[in-house]
């Protein structure tokens, strides 16, 4: 199989290629050429599988041309291995018919590490087999740093710089970046928003001879393996609950738009989801799309829930390609205009968004009430993320159709927020208790793309 970049001017590649650069030539992002189905007899058969053989079944069509069978099992089996929970992803009950995915076992406590850690294996594998070494620069407002850092610290062939907007992170977040002492990690504080960050990493990326020279190697949500590596649980829940005989519907607190657009592959991929619901905060960019048509860039205000304080949300150009019949060029156009904060999606396009996606926007006070309701409810406590997709699941639910809302982190990642709403403090899991004590390592950089490759230039380790 080969891919093809959202903007339709960049080189089709294979599937390990599109991994080791992330972000296309041409600015745009890569997408599968077509998706494979699954049959019902197919999917059914996930029914009682292990995690880790329906992520082969599920991602081994992506990937067989770049890597073989016992490649990719093998990288299976060493991601999850290290998960504190022997299903991965379990589903929990919240309410009849309202059903929570746990994505938080992984060893930094969020959903992103189900993608990240399976990379850190995938890039070992092909990084050893060409004799090549990479430099990955991610930007991340929180949880997507530390789990690339957890995923290639200490791993050979590979320095991972990582920028965090200063003083826009939780303390367990940054921690989680600042107290790894491997050589070849670096954790960078920027002046500046999640959005500023991310727009510095796209400097670089344009950058062809800073590109070139250093190996440069994304690993942000834009990256197509970390899609893809979302996409398993989508079926295992959804098999869990009775598909393919029956469909069910998800909603995903969504911030870059790649958590969602895994779900959306999922449905293209044969699985009988019937609402994928988007919910936000109150960056509300994707929600406000949605309904008005309008994808106009606010200003970032900075919510409990910092995993989703975002106003460009890159992987929604995905959903855009979909939506304009593969035409590169529109989605090029697009772009273009949004240089000037904003553009309009046409008719046809959105009609077709409006009909994949459903979507709701969750003010702060609305977060507190939830983790309180939830927690006098069920006794459960949830994040701040969990509670923004849980009270917009809840206004899009459908009877009959069981409801899975995408629990995206750990409570004890976002104490803050939890003591606001419920007066208690979650505790960490044991294997992290001593992450206040250890000491911090972090460098402050400006918003500022010619000094951030100089910093690149001098850290590197090879
Ligand atoms: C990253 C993240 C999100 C948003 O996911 P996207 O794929 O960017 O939409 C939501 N919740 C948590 C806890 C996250 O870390």
């Amino acid at each position: 199989m080969q891919y093809i970049s959202t903007r339709g001017a960049a080189p089709v590649l294979p599937f390990a290629e599109t991994m080791l650069t992330g972000l296309a030539r041409d600015g745009g992002l890569y997408v599968p050429e077509t998706v494979p189905v699954l049959t019902p007899a197919e999917i059914a058969a996930l029914e009682g599988a292990s995690y880790e053989e329906a992520a082969f079944r599920v991602m081994q069509p992506f990937v067989a041309e770049s890597f073989s069978e016992t490649e990719l099992r093998e990288a299976i089996r060493r991601a999850y291995q290290g998960f504190g929970h022997p299903a991965r992803a379990p589903l929990v009950q919240l309410a009849p018919g309202h059903h929570l995915l746990e994505l938080f076992h992984g060893p930094t406590l969020a959903f992103k590490d189900f993608a990240m850690q399976l990379i850190g294996q995938l890039f070992q594998i092909a990084l050893a087999r060409e004799g090549r070494r990479i430099t990955i620069v991610g930007a991340t407002s929180g949880d997507t740093g530390s789990a690339a850092i957890e995923a290639f610290r200490g791993l050979p062939n590979v320095d991972v710089f990582i920028l965090y907007p200063h003083g826009r992170v939780s303390e367990v977040q940054r921690r989680q970046m600042t107290t790894p002492d491997e050589a070849n990690v670096h954790a960078l504080a920027i002046s500046g928003t999640f959005d500023d960050a991310q727009a510095r990493l796209k400097d670089l990326f344009n950058d062809h001879d800073f590109r070139d020279g250093v190996g440069l190697a994304g690993v942000n949500s834009i990256n197509w393996a970390r899609v893809l590596a979302q996409v398993v649980y989508y079926f295992t829940a959804a098999v869990s609950l009775g598909a393919p005989h029956r469909a069910v519907s998800f909603t995903v607190p969504t911030g870059n738009f790649g958590d969602i657009f895994a779900g959306s592959i999922a449905r293209r991929m044969g699985l009988p989801i019937d609402r994928l619901v988007v919910a936000t905060n109150q960056n509300d960019i994707l929600d406000r799309a949605l309904r008005t048509g309008e994808y106009s860039v606010g200003r970032v205000e900075p919510s409990m829930s910092p995993s989703m304080d975002i106003q460009v949300s890159s992987n929604f150009e995905r959903a855009l390609f979909a939506a304009y019949g593969g035409d590169g060029r529109a989605v090029a156009q697009l772009m273009e205009e949004l240089k000037s904060g904003a553009f309009t999606i046409s008719q046809g396009a959105l009609d077709q968004l409006r009909d994949e996606f459903a979507s709701g926007r969750v003010s702060e006070a609305e977060t507190l009430a939830t983790i309180a309701r939830v927690r006098a409810q069920t006794g459960q406590v949830v994040c701040p993320h969990t509670a923004v997709g849980i009270e917009v699941a809840d206004r899009n639910r459908v009877p009959g159709t069981p409801m899975i809302t995408l629990a995206t982190a750990h409570p004890a990642k976002f104490p803050d927020a939890v003591e606001q709403a419920i007066g208690i403090r979650p505790a960490l899991p044991p294997h992290m208790a001593r992450l206040g004590e250890l000491p911090e390592r972090v460098t402050r950089v400006e918003n500022d793309s010619a000094a951030l490759k100089s910093l690149i230039l001098e850290r590197r380790t090879a």
